[in-house]
C-alpha cells in the first residue's frame, strides 16, 4: 500500500427501510451469532470476514451495523473496508490463488457485505451445486472452508 493518505472522502447519509430492519429478522446477525471462531477469520469493532459452507472458495466481508450498502457506510467503516480487503485478499492469494475478486451485491441482508472470491476452478454453477450437496450431505466443505479460513485468519495475525 502507498505510504500517501488518501484523504477521507465526504460520503452522503443515506437512510433507507432495509436500514432499519430488525436484528430479529436479520439473517446476517443469526448467523453471526451461530458463528464459531472457525467460520470467523477477522473481527473487528466495526467489520466482520466469515466463510461459509455453501462458498467455500469466498470470504465475506460485512458490517457489523445494519446499513443501506456501499453509500451507507460511514466514514470509519468506509476508512477500513480498504485495508481490510488488500489484507484478506492478499491473505487468500497466499492459501489459495493468484487472483482474488471482490464482489457486493447486498442483496437480502440489511449489511453492507462484500464477497472476496478466488479464482480456483471450482468456481463454476456444477461446481458449488455439488458443493452445496455435500455441505449439506457430510460437512465436508465447511470443513474445507474452516481450514482454509483458518490459514487466512493465522496468516493475517502474522502479519500483524
Ligand atoms: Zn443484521
Amino acid at each position: 500500500m502507498s505510504a500517501d493518505p488518501v484523504p477521507p472522502p465526504v460520503l452522503p447519509v443515506v437512510t433507507s427501510a432495509v436500514a432499519n430492519q430488525s436484528e430479529q429478522e436479520c439473517t446476517l446477525c443469526a448467523r453471526l451469532r451461530r458463528f464459531t471462531s472457525d467460520d470467523l477469520v477477522h473481527e473487528s469493532e466495526l467489520w466482520v470476514a466469515y466463510t461459509m459452507d455453501v462458498y467455500p472458495w469466498m470470504i465475506t466481508l460485512a458490517t457489523r451495523r445494519h446499513n443501506a450498502g456501499l453509500v451507507d457506510l460511514t466514514a470509519r467503516e468506509a476508512a477500513e473496508l480498504g485495508p481490510l480487503s488488500v489484507a484478506v485478499g492478499s491473505a487468500m492469494t497466499a492459501v489459495w490463488t493468484d487472483r482474488v475478486y471482490l464482489v457486493a451485491y447486498n442483496e437480502g441482508v440489511t449489511h453492507f457485505h462484500a464477497g472476496l472470491l478466488t479464482s480456483c476452478p471450482e468456481v463454476s454453477s456444477a461446481a458449488r451445486a455439488a458443493m452445496r450437496e455435500r455441505a449439506e450431505r457430510d460437512g465436508g466443505a465447511i470443513a474445507e472452508a474452516r481450514e482454509g479460513a483458518r490459514k487466512v485468519r493465522d496468516l493475517l495475525r502474522s502479519r500483524g
